[in-house]
């Protein structure tokens, strides 16, 4: 069965393959990365190279990118199109669907297929269930960014399809790149996270310390970044904010509501620290102190100096 992988960025292009490769038959030559305009060097995914000739951006806009590849895959007929969910990969995953009128799933975690039909499981209500939505042959589902390992092999085949030429309503003038801050909560290993139980902005310096002696980062609740602007919004995980899957996260003075838990309920390890025993975080927790932040986390920061 042929399965093609499109993303605007090379890395996500290499985690879509990997969801390919569950769906693309054993025998077949895996899934087909789709480069457009000409040859990315950055994507190194298992099976070939599938490179869109005619639109002259290697980063075109989702409608060119969309009507590019519509104008391959009426030829080639691909059984299924995989697309990272990024915001730009969900609008063409959208347009070509139209274009092609097949069926979209969207934000699969992680996608199956038994021949006829595509399935893809997909977090609803904030992550609280999961559903199976499915689809007949052809496809196309767009794959969460962080859901599938990167692969890393050399492209067996590279294989070239003149698109021609697409006219754009859009056209990128300039790109600037966005500005962020230090933190880098999606590789971060521990996470110490601060919710509205911190009292002051200058009491988050405590809590900083503490993940710098984990060599961890500093997550907060969203009220903390977007209401409060006590910490830029980068460091907002949850539903609205980021996902991350630490091997320890540490949560502060977090209720747990279920926008928060959201985007921190897959970390290896949950510890929460909170006055209320019937706090929802404790739910979501493997570990549990009952009590006041600014007891405990001195409490825990002389056990690391004391420990050495
Ligand atoms: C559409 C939508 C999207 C949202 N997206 C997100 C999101 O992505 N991320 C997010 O975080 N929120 C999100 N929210 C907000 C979310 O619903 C909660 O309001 C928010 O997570 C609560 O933050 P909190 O736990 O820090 O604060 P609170 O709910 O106020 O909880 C504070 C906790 O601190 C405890 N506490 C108080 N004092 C102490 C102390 N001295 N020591 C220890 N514990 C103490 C309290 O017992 C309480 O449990 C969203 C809301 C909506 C409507």
């Amino acid at each position: 069965m042929s399965v093609w992988v499109y993303s605007e960025s090379e890395g996500i292009s290499d985690e879509v393959a990997s969801a390919a490769l569950d769906i693309s038959e054993p025998t077949s030559a895996g899934p087909s990365v789709i480069d457009i305009g000409q040859v990315r060097d950055g994507t190194h995914s298992a099976g070939d190279k599938l490179v869109l000739k005619g639109p002259p951006s290697t980063e075109p806009p989702p409608q060119v990118a969309a009507e590019a590849i519509f104008r391959a895959a009426k030829e080639l007929r691909p059984a299924s199109i995989l697309i990272g969910a990024t915001r730009n990969g969900r609008e063409v995953a959208s347009r070509l669907a139209a274009k092609l009128r097949v069926g979209c799933l969207s934000d699969a975690f992680k996608v199956s297929c038994d021949g006829q039909n595509l399935f893809a499981e997909r977090n609803v209500y904030a992550g609280k269930v999961v559903a199976m939505v499915t689809c007949p042959l052809p496809s196309i589902a767009t794959v969460k960014v962080g859901a599938y390992p990167r692969l890393g092999s050399t492209p067996k085949e590279t294989r070239e399809v003149d698109v021609g030429q697409i006219d754009s309503q859009v056209r990128v003038l300039r790109r600037e790149k966005k500005v962020v801050g230090s933190v880098d909560l999606k590789s971060a290993r521990v996470i110490v996270s601060a919710g509205r139980g911190v009292k002051k902005r200058e009491d988050l310096a405590m809590l900083a310390d503490l993940a710098k002696e984990m060599q961890g980062a500093l997550g907060c609740s969203r009220p903390l970044s977007s209401d409060l602007g006590w910490l830029p919004e980068e460091h907002h995980i949850g539903l609205t904010g980021v996902t991350v899957k630490p091997d320890l996260y540490l949560a502060v003075g977090i209720s747990g509501q279920l926008q928060h838990v959201a985007g921190m309920k897959d970390s290896k390890i949950v510890a929460a620290i909170n006055t209320d025993k019937d706090a929802p975080i404790f739910q979501a927790s493997d570990y549990g102190i009952v009590g006041d932040l600014y007891q405990v986390i001195p409490a825990i920061r002389r056990a690391f100096t004391s420990r050495g």
